[in-house]
């Protein structure tokens, strides 16, 4: 290919609209245009990498058994009432209407599609195991669409369904998939983990984020110290080693202090001249059930995923200021558990410990010497709060690290919720109907390839992991005037393209300066110079696109260098 024939118009500004590196960086490098928010034409270039994630995708599904289909993206409502999500889906499910009025959802994921297929086509135990994937357009009309590739309301998934006949079936499955995505991301030249993730409400099946680490990422993400121990789990999810023992002292007497004007943990702490680890936290919500009250320690924050949980509600608010003090009698700032007629929930942290300070359920008046179970109830004890860096791991016990990550990819073992309900049933081997045992695992392509930049970037532009990049070589010539070094170049450019390398002839005749400028923006991972001094001694210059490193190396052996350089990139 050249670049005269190159539709990838690079632009010198940095777009207005664009939040994060990936962003700039596609638009600059001319890989995606938008037509409107949400939605992206991709150019030539971002179609060649997004080809080649697609492509190691497809091996790696391949290699665990995986048979590629593909399924319409306009579904029926029917098949989303039978989930019965066309109700709780809400306002991210794009629903489109036929001439004859009936209604319809563009896909933002295929379970009901794929589930209604194999109930149609799998009757017997002898027919599953089955991985069926398919790599096509989902579309999610997100509340905001932003930061490019990263969360758009059109994108590429790859989404891949396990049928099995039972759990033991489904761990399997669900092994070949997390064995499957480790191999694509790290194909793919990046640096991930999987981390341990929420699975609703509902549920409690085990899922499993894949998460490409990036300052700029959305999610944070911790995960313990210790080479040796595995544990990593996003924020919502993430546990530490509890707290066992309760410091030796003596319970005192309860007592009620007035602190005027003091309602936050500083204030009160700063103003009683206590730790703010002795206070504890009281904190309202609202259910769509009950009001409840939920305590941690002063230092530290609920986790309104794992309070969710603990309660299996399905919503969740933080009181407003009105049932606040409908419930304690008191402003916000002073809500205490001592007296409160509402259930009451505690972190384990508080429940171990001793002559707390917590508001008195009275304006402007707090409470210490607070014992759990002494001066209140408690309803549950459970893990309710956001674990940080620097706690002991739950595993091992050495100490927690935090990160922020990239969500590019999801595997969940879904059970037979959506088989039960659209009546995926199979016989087994002794002539019994059952549900088929489903998973469900999704790579965000297109976010995969914005996580890429995210995680490979300099201040002059994209650095592609060759694997991905979408050319692996770029050969310049100095001078294009110069017909001896557009001989060469032609040349090498033939060369190394009869090799099997990709390469990408820059054939404009620009000065030197633009071109080397566009190449290190688009990122080709390799650029080879052609110039006239280096062309007299036989030799063409080649730089790394990652390091700056510059070498000069013989003509006569370029293509066999160039292919063991691309293998080390
Ligand atoms: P998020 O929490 O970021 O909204 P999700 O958990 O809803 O994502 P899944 O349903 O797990 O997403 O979809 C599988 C994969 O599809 C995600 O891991 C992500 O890589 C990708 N993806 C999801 N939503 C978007 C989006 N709006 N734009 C681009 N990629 C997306
Ligand atoms: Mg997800």
């Amino acid at each position: 290919m050249r670049t005269t024939e190159l539709l990838a118009p690079t632009l010198r500004e940095v777009p207005a609209e664009a939040e994060v590196v990936s962003h700039q960086l596609l638009m600059r490098a001319g890989f995606i245009r938008r037509e409107t928010a949400g939605f992206y034409n991709y150019l030539p270039l971002a179609m060649r990498v997004l080809k080649k994630i697609n492509q190691i995708i497809r091996e790696e599904m391949d290699r665990q058994g995986g048979q590629e289909l593909l399924m319409p993206i306009v579904q029926p409502a029917e098949l989303w009432q039978e989930s019965g999500r066309w109700d709780v889906y809400g306002p991210e499910l794009f629903r489109i209407k036929d001439r004859h009025n009936r209604d319809f959802a563009l896909g933002p994921t295929h379970e009901e599609i794929i589930t209604a297929l194999v109930r149609g086509e799998v009757s017997s135990y002898k027919q599953l195991p089955l991985l069926l994937y398919q790599i096509a357009n989902k579309f999610r009309d997100e509340r905001r669409p932003r930061f490019g590739l990263m969360r758009s309301r059109e994108f590429i998934m790859k989404d891949l369904y396990s049928f099995d006949r039972d759990y033991e079936g489904l761990q399997v499955s669900y092994e070949k998939m997390r064995e499957a995505y480790t191999q694509v991301f790290r194909r793919c030249g990046l640096r991930f983990r999987p981390v341990e993730a929420d699975s609703g409400a509902i549920g409690g099946s085990d899922t499993q984020e894949f998460m490409v680490l990036a300052d700029s990422g959305e999610a944070t993400v911790l995960f313990c110290e210790n080479e040796a121990c595995d544990y990593a789990a996003n924020v919502e999810k993430a546990a530490s080693a509890p707290v066992t023992a309760a410091p030796v002292e003596e319970q005192k007497p309860l007592a009620e202090v007035p602190t005027p004007g003091a309602h936050t943990v500083e204030e009160v702490a700063a103003f009683l001249n206590v730790a703010p680890q002795r206070i504890v936290k009281t904190l309202l919500y609202e259910t769509e059930k009950e009001v409840v009250a939920v305590l941690v320690r002063g230092d530290r924050e609920v986790n309104e995923v794992k309070l969710a949980n603990a309660l299996g509600c399905l919503q969740l608010n933080l009181a407003g200021p009105d049932t606040v003090s409908s419930v304690t009698g008191a402003r916000v700032g002073f809500a205490g558990p001592v007296g409160l007629k509402v259930k009451i929930l505690v972190d384990r942290e508080v429940a171990v410990i001793v002559n707390a300070v917590t508001g008195a359920n009275k304006d402007d008046m707090h409470l210490v010497n607070v014992n759990p179970g002494r001066d209140f109830s408690i309803d549950i004890v459970d893990d309710l709060r956001m674990v940080r860096a620097g706690e002991p791991c739950p595993r091992c016990g050495k100490a927690l690290v935090e990160a922020k990550g990239i969500e590019v990819g999801q595997i969940f073992k879904l059970g037979d919720k959506y088989s039960k309900a659209l009546g995926a049933l199979y016989l087994d081997e002794s002539g019994q109907s059952r549900p088929v045992i489903m998973g469900c695992y999704g790579i965000g392509v297109t976010r995969t390839m914005a996580a890429a930049i995210e995680q490979n970037n300099d201040k002059d532009g994209i650095i592609w992991p060759a694997a991905i990049a979408p050319f692996q070589v770029i050969v310049v010539p100095v001078s294009a005037k110069d017909a001896t070094q557009m001989d060469a170049a032609e040349d090498v450019y033939n060369r190394l393209v009869a090799a099997g390398i990709e390469a990408l002839l820059d054939d404009r005749p620009d000065r030197a300066g633009v071109k080397f400028k566009d190449a290190d923006l688009i990122g080709y991972p390799l650029r080879i110079t052609i110039g006239a001094r280096a062309l007299a001694n036989g030799q063409a210059e080649v730089r790394v696109r990652r390091t700056g490193e510059v070498m000069m190396l013989a003509m006569d052996e370029l293509e066999s260098r160039i292919a063991e350089l691309l293998g080390g990139l």
